[in-house]
């Protein structure tokens, strides 16, 4: 009997890793998939993109395009990263730009991901927001003008930053194990 659930628990173990790795590779499935349709998309590529909406609604998700190009904000605490802790780097959905590290990240309880520092100071800009009877920053993608957030400064130290962002702009590639 003994023997019994201990190949149980070893089977169920096996099952339980194998859906998992299956899981992963279906996500990055899905994400390769949508960036085959998105010529612009690119991680090392900087150069500005200054497309008009037409062409981001062809190759863009209808998701990514709803807040990217029309400013959807998503529900807070329903995205994937609000309370995600992996280590790696967070890119733009629409145009594979670097924006955020997760070392930058912090646990926030607003129920969106949020970062206290951008990798670059070009990786986004800043527009003045003053719609919804607000007076707020909207951050924007520095490479395709996407709209990814809004930028607050009630971030922790060293820079006061918060910058609020819409996880379905957000590409995750997590740090390849062992390499820093
Ligand atoms: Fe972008």
């Amino acid at each position: 009997m003994k023997k019994f659930f201990l190949l149980l628990s070893v089977f169920m173990t096996l099952l339980f890793s194998l859906t998992a790795s299956a899981e992963k590779i279906q996500s990055h499935r899905t994400m390769e998939k949508q960036h085959n349709s998105n010529p612009y998309y690119s991680r090392t590529d900087t150069t500005k993109l200054n497309l008009p909406d037409a062409v981001w609604k062809k190759v863009l998700s209808p998701e990514v395009y709803a807040t990217a190009r029309q400013k959807k904000t998503e529900l807070s605490f329903s995205g994937k990263f609000w309370d995600y802790t992996g280590k790696g780097t967070y890119y733009c959905a629409a145009c594979g730009n670097a924006l955020f590290r997760s070392d930058a990240k912090f646990a926030s309880t607003c129920g969106w991901p949020s970062f206290f520092e951008e990798v670059r100071k070009s990786s986004v800009t800043y527009l003045p927001d003053r719609s919804h009877g607000m007076v707020r920053t909207e951050v924007l993608c520095g490479r395709c003008g996407a709209h990814l957030g809004h930028l607050f400064d009630d971030g922790p130290p060293p820079t006061g930053k918060r910058f609020c962002m819409n996880s379905v702009v957000l590409d995750f590639v997590p740090d390849r194990q062992g390499a820093k």
